[in-house]
């Protein structure tokens, strides 16, 4: 078990992060909240997927309409993500948003910042200090010339204290880079100098493949120090794949467990049976499996057996018949045209 820093705890719609809180997995929608349906749409699957919490991108005020119709709807909490226009958070707040996310480089000015903090103070509405090395402040950029990891770091402070003054401590922050190296250190020295909870990402990642790589090693090695109370891989591609990858990185790490943990052989000439297909329509179909169960989808009788039999459920392939095993015992000698049925039956009992 990997010993988590101590950070401060808020509760955001009821969702607790930091402190003693399981590490949380948040996502994005893709959609423009004008379109409710499309964003319920992709809400529904993320949250079947595991997301706890949704953000929403704000970009004017014509989204405002969508954004109270999807708090209604989503029975997630629902953060909005404001950038440049701080009248947006202000009236994503009377809509009743239940976190915001901003940044203090896009905000801009003081005075703006202020109004924010001090209106979801009044509501009791937790803020992300997002702070991004694309956009960082002009102030902070003057000082320090580059967008270093001290720089992000000096920044998130700034605005922590001004929150504080107003009294507001319902925080977290985010000190991301699309650079894996400076996110790292950017992280290492905010949770040196400050006890508030952080949310991990390496922004912009990139597409799938190369974004779930970057995010795993970034955010993986920072979990593994004990930093990180909510998190969130960034990818171009369908927001359910964030999710998967978050849950795919910290079950790797041994700190959350949630749904099907796939074993399945890389397959080799020796294979029998075409496995690629076969293990693409497993995963498909055991999605909506909650229970953290670890299934074997192996391809020959060289480690198919031994990795079938030590999974909770597992199907070791073979020329027409496979063997399906149960908690190390072999329960049925199964067809190669009924495998996955009977393995999703029997993972679906075990759920229950
Ligand atoms: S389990 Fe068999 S088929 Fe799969 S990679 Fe190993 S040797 Fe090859």
């Amino acid at each position: 078990m990997i010993p988590r820093k101590k950070t401060r705890q808020i509760s955001l719609g009821g969702v607790r992060i930091g402190g003693k809180a399981p590490v949380v997995v948040q996502s994005m929608t893709t959609t423009n909240p004008r379109d409710v349906d499309a964003t319920m749409g992709e809400i529904t699957r993320m949250q079947r997927a595991g997301c706890e919490l949704v953000r929403v991108a704000v970009p004017d005020k014509e989204a405002i309409k969508g954004v109270r119709e999807i708090i209604r709807l989503a029975s997630l909490p629902v953060i909005a993500d404001i950038h440049f226009d701080h009248r947006l958070a202000l009236l994503a707040l009377e809509a009743g948003v239940h976190g915001l996310r901003i940044n203090p480089g896009t905000i801009r000015t003081r005075d703006r910042l202020r109004e924010i903090i001090a209106e979801a103070k009044e509501r009791g509405v937790p803020i992300r200090i997002g702070i991004n090395a694309g956009s960082l402040e002009e102030g902070v950029m003057k000082r320090f010339g580059h967008p270093t990891p001290e720089a992000m770091v000096e920044s998130a402070l700034d605005c922590i204290t001004l929150c504080e003054d107003i009294g507001h401590q319902a925080l977290k922050v985010s000190l991301k880079a699309s650079d894996v190296l400076t996110t790292i250190e950017a992280y290492r020295l905010f949770a040196q100098r400050s006890d508030y909870s952080v949310h991990l990402g390496v922004t912009e990642a990139g597409p799938p493949f190369s974004g779930v790589i970057k995010s795993a090693v970034g955010l993986g090695i920072l979990l593994a120090e004990g930093i990180g109370d909510t998190i969130r891989v960034s990818l171009t591609g369908d927001p359910v794949l964030e999710v998967r990858a978050a849950y795919g990185i910290l079950r790797a790490l041994g700190i959350r467990e949630r749904g099907i943990d796939l074993i399945s052989c890389p397959t080799c000439g020796r294979c029998e049976v075409d496995i690629i297909p076969l293990v693409e329509e497993v995963q498909e179909r055991l999605e909506h499996i909650e229970a953290p169960l670890t299934v074997a989808v192996m391809g020959c009788v060289v480690n198919g057996p031994g990795e079938a039999r030590e999974a909770d459920i597992g199907i070791a392939g073979g020329k027409g018949v496979g063997l399906l095993f149960k908690k190390g015992e072999v329960i049925e000698k199964v067809k190669e045209g009924a495998w996955v049925q009977r393995l999703v039956e029997e993972v679906e009992a075990m759920a229950d």
